[in-house]
């Protein structure tokens, strides 16, 4: 036995040799790749020596085997790992796949700005140096009825500015019913913790009434917070004061009333037919002195924390040393100033995420139809595939009650269970993420872009197809 495995042992071929194969010569001619593809021969020709140690192995793979493993090995390390994904969830604001897909004035605005140098500190006027936030600020201040505004990373980062800045070792009362945790890093306990205010919850999970907010106020308090409920709602017997009550009680006691809004949507979406999403603009009026957003999810825009509300609270976060470290880059600022600009021009069906929100079921419908056929044509007796009614998310933690009525295309292959299928979409070239429901692989058509259509039974024929 033991002489067995040493005889297999002496087969594995020297990397030397392997190297000298033609079929590596590119990748070993180019001076970066080299020292990419001995690695690769490396890891390969351990796996093999491991195989015959532990009885694996019978025999030792030809040459030609190793050489096409190798190759496979150097390919995958030279893609790229971020990749363009089919959304076919149906959930519009899928944080895991990036949010909101941006609009093309977007990109064409970010290669425009960024493919040279750009104004993006520089006051040009008088030719000196300038603010990056001058780009946006006008903008928001319009779309948002607001005096001032402020951008930072994203509206994690806005939450801590705005703590650091006018609550740092004071007190800050949040309704017990809004202590919010946003996909998994975001808990605003433990926020609030980092910026170094100290909680004060009041009320209950269902109802906080204004007079809790009111016995909690002390010498200590800075700030009242009120925290949209953006990823879930409290239903039944509840209650909580309206942002004008709290900014009115705020005001009497000389304290902020701070707003964390989450989505943060600049127009009414009742024209969608969805309902509960205050606009920002309306918080404002409503007597809320700072406001913080994200970017990149109802607005369509670039990951982002928007920060608007009233001058006075507004100019010392401008000046706040922590502003440097959660600065936005140019990329970024670019995609936000064009993405904004459709708002004010009122062209809002150039943003993905509106005509995502505003399809019909009849062209859901076609969608599902047309694509359900093509699939059909391709997997024959392989699969059962139909289409049915089913409903569609926004989410981004917004909305999360509110169900969009959608039209799917549902796979039952015959030889996998939906999730082996599922996995095998992850893996294809373009990889697709759809829904597993009953014993069906979903495909919701609603975030599947039109021309993504031919792409998706193209990935969907190499998932079944490959064994
Ligand atoms: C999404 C969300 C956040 C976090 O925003 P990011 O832009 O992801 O940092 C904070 N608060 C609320 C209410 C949210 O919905």
């Amino acid at each position: 036995m033991r002489s067995e495995k040493a005889s297999l042992l002496k087969n594995i071929p020297k990397v030397d040799k392997l190297l000298a194969d033609e079929r590596l010569r590119d990748f070993v001619n180019n001076k970066g790749l080299r020292v990419v593809v001995v690695d690769c021969a490396r890891e390969v020709l351990n796996r093999i020596r491991n195989d015959a140690l532990v009885g694996k192995l019978e025999q030792i793979p030809s040459d030609e085997e190793i050489v096409g493993e190798i190759r496979r090995k150097v390919e995958a390390n030279l893609s790229y790992s971020l990749k363009p994904v089919i959304n076919a969830t149906g959930v519009i604001l899928h944080t895991n796949l990036g949010r909101a897909p941006l609009s093309k004035v977007a990109l064409e605005n970010i290669l425009r700005v960024s493919s040279g140098y750009s104004n993006l500190e520089y006051d040009l006027l008088k030719g000196e140096r300038g603010r990056r936030y001058v780009h946006v600020e006008r903008l928001l201040c319009e779309l948002c009825g607001a005096e001032s505004a402020l951008v930072v990373n994203n509206n994690a980062a806005a939450v801590m500015l705005a703590l650091k800045c006018f609550a740092q070792n004071r007190e800050v009362i949040v309704s017990r019913g809004e202590l919010i945790e946003i996909g998994g890093s975001f808990r605003m306990p433990e926020i609030m913790a980092q910026s170094g205010a100290v909680l004060v919850e009041v009320g209950t999970t269902n109802r906080t009434h204004l007079f809790d907010y009111e016995r909690a106020i002390s010498e200590r308090t800075a700030m009242i917070l009120k925290v949209h409920p953006s990823n879930y709602r409290i239903v039944g017997f509840t209650s909580v004061p309206s942002t004008s009550e709290l900014a009115s009680l705020a005001h009497k006691h000389e304290l902020i009333l701070m707003e964390d809004l989450g989505s943060g949507c600049l127009v009414d979406l009742s024209q969608y037919g969805l309902y509960g999403e205050p606009t920002v603009k309306s918080v404002i009026e409503a007597g809320a002195d700072i406001v913080t957003f994200s970017g990149d999810k109802l607005l369509g825009g670039p990951q982002m924390g928007i920060i608007v509300g009233k001058r006075k609270f507004l100019e010392p976060m401008q000046k706040h040393p922590l502003l440097r470290a959660i600065r936005v880059d140019k990329l970024s600022l670019a995609a936000l100033e064009a993405t904004l600009k459709l708002y004010v021009l009122g062209e809002l069906e150039k943003l993905p995420v509106f005509r995502m929100l505003a399809q019909d079921m009849k062209t859901l419908r076609r969608r599902a139809n047309e694509v359900a056929k093509a699939i059909k044509k391709l997997l024959g007796e392989g699969a059962d595939v139909w289409t049915m009614r089913s409903s569609s998310k926004v989410g981004g933690g917004s909305l999360p009650q509110a169900e969009l009525e959608s039209f799917v295309v549902a796979i039952k292959p015959h030889k996998l269970t939906p999730g082996e299928l599922a996995k095998r979409l992850a893996k294809v070239d373009v990889p697709v993420v759809a829904r597993i429901q009953d014993d069906a692989l979903l495909l919701d058509l609603r975030t599947v872009f039109p021309e993504q259509q031919k792409v998706l039974v193209e990935s969907v024929k190499k998932a079944v197809g490959q064994d």
